[in-house]
């Protein structure tokens, strides 16, 4: 056998760790493409959590935005969300900073798809609902219905052999219980929380996983009435020059709401206190509320790099694992890499070469490229946010010119920032716009005379304090 015969056929068998978003969108394509080919294949998913469980223990830890892009995918893939999934439609974005705060709309009105704000797991710690609000859980299903296997334990282990004719073997089972399971193709979609990461980079054919950062996130309980009047069906986006926070966002979903904060380092909860304490955040909470006793709060990973050589003869790694879009989108990266995956392995084959030339490249050119432009953008939206009399000078003329080109290219600007409509290539290109940038001269600069005068007054003022 040379590599190049390295092929799916008739009853061959897959097994993919992890059935979040990424092996169930795995699972989805292939059932689509064998059917194509006209080959039966077996798929079993391993996953290791419960998703009808409330709180982190059946939650795979995001905010849970969905992006009308991912949201106009799943209905041309025949995926409808019932209304028990999608905990609210949002209508648009609010950003907010120190002192300022505008209404942002969305660019082009889709009337096919929709934001969407689900729950991964079902639903936070301590609450009390009687429908399964898992989104992870209702992909899983979808392809439960259509012949794929679950097999609700974790996988402790994977063996490959150098010999490619070799299957590989996959080791899972809770605590001592050790069973076995060979497969032609092993997908590994298990994302970057969890341990067997390093034990796949422990195998030694040169994957390296994503860089990660851990941040931070909180189910906040408030009344339904109180959401809907004060948050109008919007998320906030909070840009307060704050450190060592990135991006904090509250996504309105019907009686919480959730609370996410990524920062320039390792966040934990005395970093949601402090911003939860910040008088701008403050100003959106109900005037008595208090820190309940008990709350749901979870500090998963991020990513903010991809990874290396994602794959090897019968292996190949999806989702967060393997490439998504920093800081954003990442379900829709998830959809993204397995439908990549899926057309090399059934097209091409699953040798490593297939994996790399018709897989790993087109990620990498599709996504991880677009992320060197990401990380200027937020190298430079951390720049801009700590000067608060630019932003709200910039932010303040701008709503004041409402209807006008340069109101519309701001909308759009942080529209595309906020949301994961569009690639950082674009944003990068909207936020360097010549004409843009011309015609916000004049207001920078008295914007700038004016904080040069205030420095003045207040250093003056304490020289006379001192005296
Ligand atoms: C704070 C925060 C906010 C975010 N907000 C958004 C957002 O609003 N919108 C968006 O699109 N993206 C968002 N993301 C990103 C999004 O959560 C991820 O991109 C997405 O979950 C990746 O899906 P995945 O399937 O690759 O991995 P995961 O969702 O992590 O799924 C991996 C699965 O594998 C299982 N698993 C792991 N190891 C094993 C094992 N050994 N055996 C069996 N099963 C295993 C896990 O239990 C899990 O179910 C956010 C991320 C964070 C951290």
């Amino acid at each position: 056998m040379t590599r190049s015969s390295l092929r799916l056929k008739d009853n061959s068998k897959i097994a993919i760790i992890g059935g979040g978003p990424a092996g169930s969108f795995f699972a989805n394509f292939a059932i689509r493409h064998a059917k194509k080919l006209g080959i039966k294949i077996q798929i079993t998913i391993f996953e290791s959590r419960d998703f009808s469980q409330r709180g982190p223990r059946g939650c795979n830890m995001s905010a849970a935005v969905i992006a009308s892009s991912l949201h106009a995918k799943l209905v041309n893939d025949g995926i409808e969300l019932p209304k028990n999934i999608v905990r609210q439609e949002i209508k648009g974005y609010y950003f907010q900073t120190k002192e300022y705060g505008i209404e942002l709309h969305r660019p082009k009105p889709n009337e096919n798809s929709s934001i969407l704000a689900v729950y991964r797991g079902n639903g936070p710690l301590y609450s009390i609902h009687k429908d399964n609000y898992s989104f992870d859980d209702y992909l899983l299903n979808h392809v439960i219905k259509r012949g794929v296997n679950v097999i609700y334990e974790p996988v402790q282990a994977l063996k490959l052999s150098s010999n490619i004719k070799t299957p590989a073997n996959i080791i899972y089972g809770r605590r001592n219980s050790h069973k076995e399971m060979k497969a032609d193709l092993v997908v590994g979609a298990f994302g970057i929380n969890s341990t067997i990461v390093d034990k796949i980079k422990g195998l030694n054919f040169g994957y390296e996983p994503p860089k990660t950062i851990r941040t931070c996130q909180m189910e906040m309980p408030l009344s339904n009435s109180f959401i809907k009047e004060s948050f109008n069906d919007n998320i906030y986006v909070f840009a307060l020059g704050l450190k060592p926070f990135r991006f904090a966002s509250m996504v309105p979903k019907w009686n919480y709401v959730t609370i996410s904060l990524v920062g320039s380092k390792d966040l934990s909860k005395k970093d949601l206190l402090d911003f939860l304490n910040h008088p701008v955040v403050q100003s959106k909470l109900p005037h008595d509320w208090k820190m309940p006793d008990r709350f749901c709060m979870c500090i998963p990973k991020i990513t903010l790099t991809h990874a290396e050589n994602p794959f090897t003869d019968r292996f190949v790694i999806v989702g967060d694992a393997s490439i998504s879009r920093i800081y954003k989108n990442g379900l829709e990266s998830a959809y993204i890499t397995s439908q990549l995956a899926v057309q090399a392995a059934f097209e091409r084959g699953i040798s490593k070469e297939d994996f790399n030339r018709y897989y790993y490249k087109p990620a990498r050119k599709l996504l991880a490229m677009d992320n060197l432009f990401g990380t200027f953008i937020m190298k430079l939206s951390d720049f801009v946010t700590k000067k608060s009399w630019l932003v709200t000078a910039r932010l303040s003329y701008v709503d004041s010119k409402r209807g006008s080109w340069i109101a519309n290219h701001l909308n759009a600007f942080l529209w595309n920032m906020v949301t994961g409509d569009a690639p950082y290539r674009k944003i990068f290109l909207q936020a360097l716009n010549p004409v843009f940038q011309i015609k916000l001269i004049p207001v920078t600069m008295k914007a700038l005379i004016i904080e040069i005068l205030n420095r003045v007054k207040s250093i003056a003022k304490n020289r006379i304090n001192i005296s």
